[in-house]
């Protein structure tokens, strides 16, 4: 896939050979300042790293200045409808502000796109499925109307001579996401935010957003990304990073490779990886080390060698490997608390 722009959000680059970004939003009421200031450091420490906030009326103004002033993370300011307020987010210091073609009028962002040149901040063109203007709705092929939609204000921005645009085409569809996502990727090279929009709740969600983001990255196609979970803004952004991390674009935490164990287990596979997932957790570990829960000697030693350190099953015991070298014998009652002793002492090398 074709390199995209590099665009920039704050200190941020997006695009290029940059690392996909993680992306969250807020979901209470700008007036609770206070509050959303607080979330927004929390999802810092969690690892986000593009906060987005929903402008929605003139009122909040006041609101949207103080969270732009205080943010401990680079603000996207969203808006629907009036692309007056997306210009006076710039005004007020966004980082960036993304506009729905689906609810704008192309000719009412003249004004913006003077005002985003002068202040250097880049537009958002984010399609959602679920506003698409009747001219292009198509029951038959939602993706034609997503794309023709994105095209359509692509030019105008294009003709305006604006290029700092980052592109989103969300569905709550996967299929109609992915294909939406590969069309426009072959035809323009600005940067694209990921995202499979309204997926519900808990392992619902957690899969679309995984498979719809996941199969695109693997095509090369992404440059951020958010999880739309209904719930918390701080489960997306660690559902975001097992994203990356399982499509090798990024890694945040060691990364336990557990076998999901069959009748020839020699060790309580199950028990030892919660085990060792919990100790790893509470130790606050961020080298990406690769760690093997193996239950027995068929694929065991194989995976065990193949892992920064891990454990190969036998009859009551296990087998230490470490960098692919058989290291020891271990008794089944000390195989976790010898494995996480390996995994601090390796967390702690430089
Ligand atoms: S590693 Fe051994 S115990 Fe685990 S699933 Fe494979 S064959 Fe079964």
């Amino acid at each position: 896939m074709k390199k995209t722009r590099i665009v920039r959000v704050a200190d941020l680059k997006i695009g290029g050979n940059n690392p996909v970004i993680i992306q969250s939003m807020i979901k209470t009421p700008l007036k609770k300042v206070g509050f959303v200031l607080n979330t927004i450091s929390k999802l810092k420490k969690e690892g986000c790293e593009i906060i987005r906030v929903a402008y929605k009326e003139e009122k909040e103004a006041k609101f949207v200045k103080s969270i732009l002033k205080e943010s401990l993370l680079p603000v996207e300011v969203d808006i629907h409808f009036a692309s007056n307020l997306a210009i006076d987010a710039i005004k007020f210091g966004a980082d960036a502000v993304r506009i729905n073609p689906g609810n704008v009028r192309k000719q009412e962002l003249k004004n913006l796109i003077d005002v985003a040149k002068a202040y250097s901040v880049p537009i958002r063109v984010g399609v959602n499925s679920g506003s698409i203007p009747a001219k292009y709705k198509n029951k038959s092929n939602a993706v034609s109307g997503m794309v023709c939609l994105m095209k359509e204000y692509l030019e105008y921005f294009q003709k305006q001579n604006f290029k700092d645009i980052m592109l989103s085409l969300k569905s709550n569809s996967v299929r109609d996401t992915y294909y939406a996502n590969m069309k426009v990727a072959s035809l323009f090279n600005y940067p694209i935010h990921l995202g499979v929009t309204a997926t519900g709740l808990g392992t619902t969600s957690i899969i679309k957003s995984s498979v719809g983001i996941g199969a695109l990255l693997l095509q090369g196609i992404g440059d951020t990304i958010r999880v739309s979970y209904t719930g918390s803004p701080l489960e997306e952004v660690r559902t975001a990073k097992m994203i990356l991390s399982a499509v090798n674009l990024r890694k945040f935490a060691p990364e336990i490779i557990s076998c999901p164990g069959c009748s020839r287990l020699g060790i309580d596979v199950i028990k030892l990886a919660r085990e060792a997932q919990s100790a790893i957790n509470k130790m606050s570990i961020s080298k990406p080390l690769k760690i093997a829960i193996m239950g027995c000697e068929v694929n065991g030693p194989g995976e065990a060698e193949d892992a920064d350190i891990g454990i190969a099953g036998g009859k009551n015991c296990a087998i230490l490997f470490k960098k692919g070298k058989i290291v020891k014998k271990v008794s089944d009652a000390n195989i976790i608390s010898v494995l996480m002793k390996e995994v601090k002492d390796m967390a702690e090398e430089r």
